[in-house]
């Protein structure tokens, strides 16, 4: 690969989110893409066709945007460098995990193949960054990590049932808020979590394992924690780390849908 193949930084975030709006299971929409990135549809629409034209991905009026293998080999790439990196700025200095994210971005440019070795050996080859994101290439699978494990938002899941929480989503406007809005309610990877009732005014839960106290989470937060059935994220945790190495076919989905 020449340096000339590699996308620009913008081109690099379209595609990342692109791939999490599918991993999330929604149409690719210029909306979504233009509340992400705080700019204007035109923009985004030359954007989009930026990308076309260079075959990271296609274009469908009613569908909307869908990768291309190449678009997804790269927003992989990318999505690992920025993953392992935010591991390596939690786990190994310590800072935590909204300064992990902010730092990543400046970091992740820079990461030789060389380097990402050295830090995937230092990690223990890990399959999630610390907000539960699955890292391309060593999780068990890319855009289906969610449906393969039956993952639900956490404004859609049933009440009275024990959970966990597996995830918190990419695809906001503001990923620092969200990561101060959840770690202020106690949901963090790994957490349990029990929907006690769905109300007008937004998700009552229980955070923790013995917890009797109900907290209200506001639409904005409980549609952007993802959550499995309890006993679905050990076993998935347990899968990755009695692996030997990657299970996925390397390269990742390459399905286009
Ligand atoms: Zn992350």
């Amino acid at each position: 690969m020449t340096a000339t193949d590699e996308p620009s930084a913008t081109a690099q975030e379209y595609l990342e989110t692109i791939y999490n709006i599918a991993m999330e299971g929604d149409p690719v929409v210029g909306a979504r893409l233009a509340e992400k990135f705080g700019v204007a549809p035109p923009t985004v629409t030359a954007t989009l066709q930026r990308l076309a034209r260079d075959g990271y991905l296609t274009l469908d009026r009613r569908r909307g945007a869908a990768l291309t293998a190449r678009g997804v080999a790269a927003a992989e790439a990318t999505l690992r460098r920025h993953r392992l990196v935010e591991r390596f700025l939690f786990e190994l200095l310590h800072m935590d995990w909204i300064a992990a994210h902010e730092e990543a971005h400046a970091l992740e440019h820079g990461l030789s193949p060389a380097i990402e070795a050295h830090l995937v050996a230092a990690l223990g080859d890990p399959t999630t960054c610390p907000h539960g994101n699955p890292i391309p290439g060593s999780a068990l699978a890319g855009r289906d990590y969610l449906r393969e494990r039956g993952a639900l938002r956490l404004a859609d899941a049933p009440p009275g049932r024990p959970l966990r929480v597996l995830c918190l989503s990419e695809v906001v406007e503001d990923e620092t808020a969200l990561l101060r809005q959840a770690g202020a309610a106690g949901l963090r990877p790994g957490r349990a979590v029990r929907v006690d009732a769905h109300t007008a005014g937004g998700t009552a839960v229980a955070v923790g394992e013995r917890t009797t106290t109900t907290t209200t989470l506001l639409a904005a937060l409980a549609t952007r924690v993802w959550v499995v059935a309890d006993g679905a994220a050990d076993s998935a945790h347990q899968a990755s780390v009695g692996d030997s190495g990657p299970r996925s076919t390397g390269s990742g989905p390459t399905t286009r849908n």
